[in-house]
């Protein structure tokens, strides 16, 4: 073969395998996948024990006592006596992440809230942690209110407890629970108090 039938023969070798590439049955035209289901807009915010207003429950190191990064719910009875409490969803949204990661966490739940009903942006995440059991699903709504799972101890390592964070900045790590940089990071009480659902 010459050089320069070489050079007039490629585009019609290309031009014929876009021809067998459109008609081959191989290849149908992809659907677009479902869109995600899209995050329901949260009414308020309630407390995660005892709700709504936390009743039976105490907060034994709040958001910035010792760099915590979130509260710590706490049965009135101390020690252990709240194992196994059901856990509520502060608010309507959509659960994101629900896995044992071990280590200092055990159960983590993380729940997106969505806090404007105008755009689809305004959203926090709440994450909940060292829980016994869960009782949701990664990608499941949830409404105020519900149930997520159980409080648990991480394995045994603490007295059983929620942990509990409020986080401006959506997907942010998992982070260490405790930091002196609190950017990204809300007052779990505070936000709560401050958001109250406003027909209950
Ligand atoms: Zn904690």
């Amino acid at each position: 073969m010459t050089p320069e039938f070489r050079f007039y023969i490629w585009p019609f070798f290309l031009l014929l395998l876009a021809a067998c590439n459109g008609h081959s049955p191989s290849s149908p035209p992809a659907s677009p996948p479902p869109p995600p289901a899209l995050i329901p807009l949260a009414d308020g915010f309630d407390f995660p024990l005892g709700p709504p207003d936390g009743e039976g429950y105490y907060n034994a190191q709040p958001f910035g006592r010792n760099l915590h990064l979130g509260d710590d719910w706490n049965g009135l009875g101390g020690g252990n006596t709240d194992l196994g409490d059901t856990i509520y969803s502060i608010a309507t949204g959509k659960i994101v992440f629900a896995e044992d990661i071990a280590g200092g966490w055990g159960k983590v739940i993380r729940v997106l809230h969505r806090t404007d009903s105008a755009s689809e942006e305004a959203q926090i995440e709440a994450l909940y942690a060292h829980l016994d059991t869960f009782w949701i699903q990664p990608d499941q709504l949830i409404k105020r209110g519900e149930a997520l799972g159980t409080v648990g101890n991480a394995g045994g390592i603490y007295y059983a407890h929620l942990h509990l964070e409020i986080r401006s900045a959506v997907g942010l790590p998992i982070g260490g629970g405790y930091s002196a940089d609190t950017s990204g990071y809300l007052d779990p009480s505070a936000f709560i108090k401050k958001n109250r659902p406003k027909s209950d």
